[in-house]
């Protein structure tokens, strides 16, 4: 299957704002983790998602649309040290207002770094997502800084400490392009009526 042909729809803080939809996949993960660059290696762009050194500062809900009624939202990164807490109660009430209650939903993407694992607010995330039967899948992040005879370890480590089994979950890297078409197909299939 092709990229995922996304345009910029808008930004918005609270959920509120966010445009109507039929069709939609949501993709979330910790600050850092590498998903503006996931984001813009399946759309097959380069500056689509804005990928930044300062890790945290979106703190916005981007709407990206596929075609009409079918759209792709960036949530948020979590866990961003530097922030003060009540920001971070912030962020936290709005991801979680956005996947209770949004309807079109039909994927969650968690995004999980591949070479560092899942850390304590992942692991926090994806008990909350099943407590409340939200459908979602684990992709581990940078599987190139995975040193190849690290790997099968490495599998079994990262689908364990998600709870998983280790072919639940889809390994990519953006800046190699590795999984990538998978994970093409697998969105397309998501957002498929
Ligand atoms: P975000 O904060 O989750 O949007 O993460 P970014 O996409 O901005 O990436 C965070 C850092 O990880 C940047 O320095 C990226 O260059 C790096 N990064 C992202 N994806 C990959 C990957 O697949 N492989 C490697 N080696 N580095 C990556």
């Amino acid at each position: 299957m092709p990229p995922i042909p996304l345009r910029f729809l808008k930004s918005a803080t609270r959920v509120d704002d966010l445009p109507e939809s039929d069709r939609e996949v949501a993709v979330v993960g910790r600050s850092n983790v590498g998903k503006s660059s996931l984001i813009n290696a399946f759309a097959n762009r380069t500056r689509l998602a804005h990928t930044s050194k300062t890790p945290g500062r979106t703190q916005l809900i981007n709407i990206f649309e596929v075609e009409p009624g079918v759209t792709v939202v960036d949530l948020p990164g979590y866990g961003y040290a530097k922030v003060p807490n009540r920001v971070k109660q912030d962020w936290g009430q709005m991801i979680e207002g956005y996947l209770l209650h949004r309807e079109c939903l039909q994927m969650v993407m968690v995004l999980v770094d591949g070479e560092i694992g899942p850390t304590k607010l992942d692991v926090q995330m994806l008990d909350w997502l099943r407590s409340n039967e939200i459908p979602h899948q684990v992709i581990a992040t940078k599987s190139d800084k995975v040193k190849s005879a690290k790997k099968p370890k490495r599998r079994i480590e990262l689908s364990e400490g998600c709870n998983l089994e280790p072919g639940d979950i889809v390994w990519v890297s953006a800046s190699k392009g590795i999984g990538i078409d998978r994970l093409q197909d697998l969105i397309w299939s998501w957002l498929a009526p």
